[in-house]
């Protein structure tokens, strides 16, 4: 327990204990509202990572968790989301101090994780397998059991609800697990590690190492103890971790970047789309993976919505991400920052126009931290970078566009195929748009909302597969098909001349 202050020394979590690195190597974690220097964060080596899988690897064999009964497995998850709803407010700050997303947030997505643990607690307690027809004389039972160890590797923007999505549905299935979080925001998933065990998940199940991407990232992915790789991150660092899965022939769950359009029809209010853009584009100051990062709108409410969606997105509140009336906190980092600069400098350059923010805010206030004027761009066609590229902050372009088929045709345009919304009142259109839309997770008249038991993930150079719901917990197990002779006869293959029967 912190109390909600940041603690001096994050360590590792290995085989139930907090260690440091076995060289003593630590990096610093700053807060990005501040420059402050927060603490210092065990930098995991090979050393580490191969005693982190060694322990989930003992664990997984001696079946100390996936030999348990699966209503006892969900009995702890219980317990352990019992403590977390205690713990909200204390890590929604801790959350806050390490990325700088805005606490009112936070504390709404954090308020939600519990439901994590029960859904997947539940969905432990009543996975069944299968009977196929094998043919007489025979029973085939399909059972469904844990794969082994896993490696999660998690981002920075949603620290907590990332970690806690992967880890919920491979603890409920039996597995063991290595989770490395993002460098920017490893407080809560190390917290999140102990506090299982607080619940009654046994010590060497779930581990935990701190590092960068580069070095601890690439370790954890490369090691040939792994059953499962299980990535969210950027689409480049995506195709690595897949490739090592690959090499090392074992399954891969990749979640991966975005670039969801924002579809206005002309039959919805223009306050309601404009709330609802506003709400896709900059929550979480725009770092979030389905980031509302083009807004489409009918060519006849276009010149409404961008006046209305200008005027707001001027009015939004920058500052401190702990006080609550702040609607904007900074980027994560200064590379962020930077990239996003470039990004919208780039538009700039190639023709577009910046309708409001598009710099770094100049009052004194901010001058501490990495904060970035949310921005709206246009005048942004496929020939520009901006149509095409993930920003990841608090940028959005607006586009008319004709017809649906053109709305399609346009949300389409884009090597991401993560999320969109469709903003209608014609139940008819929202679901022919939807239906052509080669994209994973769609929102009617919604944005960002998400839920344990609703499957997230994307197509395209979104990744593959998804989290949430049955075919996450079933990505976490693989089949082992028994095949009974339950009295067709004993066969001795090699004892007669009669025709050979296979089955
Ligand atoms: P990132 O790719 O830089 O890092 C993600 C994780 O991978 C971190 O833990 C990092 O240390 C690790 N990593 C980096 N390079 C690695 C390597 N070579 N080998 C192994 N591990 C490595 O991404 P980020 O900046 O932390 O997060 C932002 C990105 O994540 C965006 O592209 C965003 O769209 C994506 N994202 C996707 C989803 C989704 O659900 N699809 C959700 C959140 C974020």
């Amino acid at each position: 327990m912190t109390d909600g202050h940041m603690p001096e020394r994050i360590l590792l979590h290995i085989d139930g204990k907090q260690v440091p690195a076995a060289d003593g190597a630590t990096f610093p974690l700053d807060n990005p509202a501040t420059g402050e220097h927060l603490g210092e964060v065990a930098n995991a080596g090979a050393a580490d990572v191969d005693a982190a899988v060694g322990a989930a690897r003992s664990a997984f064999e001696d079946r100390r968790w996936s030999g348990m009964r699966p209503r006892d497995r969900a009995r702890i998850l219980n317990r352990a989301a019992a403590l977390l709803a205690d713990r909200i407010d204390e890590y929604a700050r801790l959350e806050t101090l390490q990325i700088g997303r805005p606490l009112r947030e936070m504390r709404a997505q954090l308020r939600r994780l519990p439901e994590w643990l029960e859904y997947f607690g539940a969905v432990a307690q009543s996975a069944e397998g299968t009977a196929p027809e094998f043919g007489t004389g025979y029973l085939n039972v399909v059972r469904r059991v844990p794969l082994g160890v896993a490696g999660l590797i998690t981002p920075w923007n949603h620290p907590l609800l990332i970690t806690m999505k992967k880890l919920s549905a491979a603890l409920a299935a039996g597995n063991s697990i290595v989770v490395k979080p993002s460098e920017l925001g490893p407080a809560v998933p190390s917290a999140l590690v102990a506090l299982l065990e607080e619940a009654g998940v046994p010590p060497g199940v779930v581990n935990s190492v701190t590092g960068f991407g580069a070095t601890t990232g690439r370790l954890l992915s490369e090691h040939p103890g792994l059953d499962k790789l299980d990535i969210t991150g950027g689409t480049d660092t995506g195709r690595v971790v897949a490739g090592n899965a690959g090499r090392s022939l074992i399954p891969v769950t990749a979640e991966l970047g975005g670039k969801a359009p924002v579809i206005v029809f002309d039959d919805v209010d223009v306050d309601d789309a404009v709330a609802g853009a506003l709400f896709a584009a900059f929550i979480a100051t725009g770092q979030t993976c389905v980031q509302g990062a083009r807004v489409l709108v009918v060519e006849s409410m276009y010149d409404a919505v961008v006046d209305r969606l200008v005027d707001r997105t001027r009015a939004l509140r920058l500052g401190d991400p702990l006080d609550s009336e702040t609607q904007i906190g900074p980027l994560v980092s200064g590379p962020q920052r930077e990239r996003v600069a470039a990004a919208v400098d780039r538009a700039r350059e190639q023709g577009a126009t910046v309708l409001c923010g598009g710099s770094v805010p100049e009052d004194a206030r901010y001058a501490g931290g990495f904060f970035y004027e949310p921005t709206v761009v246009a005048g942004i066609t496929p020939a520009h970078d901006l149509w095409y590229d993930e920003v990841f902050g608090p940028v959005t372009l607006v586009r008319p566009f004709r017809d649906e088929a053109d709305a399609v045709a346009q949300a389409n345009d884009c090597e991401f195929g993560l999320a969109a919304s469709v903003w209608t009142r014609d139940v008819g259109r929202a679901i022919r748009v939807a239906d052509q839309l080669d994209i994973g997770i769609v929102w009617i008249n919604d944005h960002h909302r998400i839920d344990p038991a609703s499957p997230w993930g994307g197509s395209k150079d979104s990744g593959i597969g998804s989290e949430n719901g049955w075919d996450s917990y079933r990505g976490y197990t693989r089949t082992q098909s028994l095949i009974v002779n339950a009295g067709a006869g004993s066969s001795d293959w090699f004892g007669s001349s009669a025709d050979l029967r296979y089955s």
